[in-house]
């Protein structure tokens, strides 16, 4: 599918360098996601996500889960540390939370 597409680079580097598209691998490195080149940092968060990601050596993919329609977001799941650190403070926006809590609030 489409290819989460940077830099590779140490991750002390990529500690330094910050921001919110890096992909940390579990190898020690972690990919550079900023640049406009890589589509998939346009892929937003979900819990109920339509793509996955896939490791295969130091690349990252997007699998798409199930069809997804022409105009239909791409989302994925985080991760527990992200969604923590990043998402959950200000609560999630997915699709999938944003129904509950408009049940919640009727
Ligand atoms: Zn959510």
């Amino acid at each position: 599918m489409i290819e989460y597409w940077g830099k590779l680079v140490p991750d002390e580097e990529a500690q330094e360098v910050g921001g919110r598209y890096l992909f940390e691998l579990e190898n020690g490195k972690t990919i550079l996601g900023a640049t406009r080149a890589n589509t998939a940092r346009y892929a937003n968060h979900s819990c109920d996500p339509n793509s996955e990601v896939r490791v295969v050596g130091n690349r990252v993919f997007l699998f798409s889960l199930r069809r997804i329609s022409a105009g239909e977001e791409i989302t994925y799941d985080y991760g527990k540390e992200y969604f923590n650190a990043l998402i959950k403070p200000f609560g999630c926006r997915c699709a999938k939370c944003e129904k509950r809590r408009n049940r919640k609030a009727s």
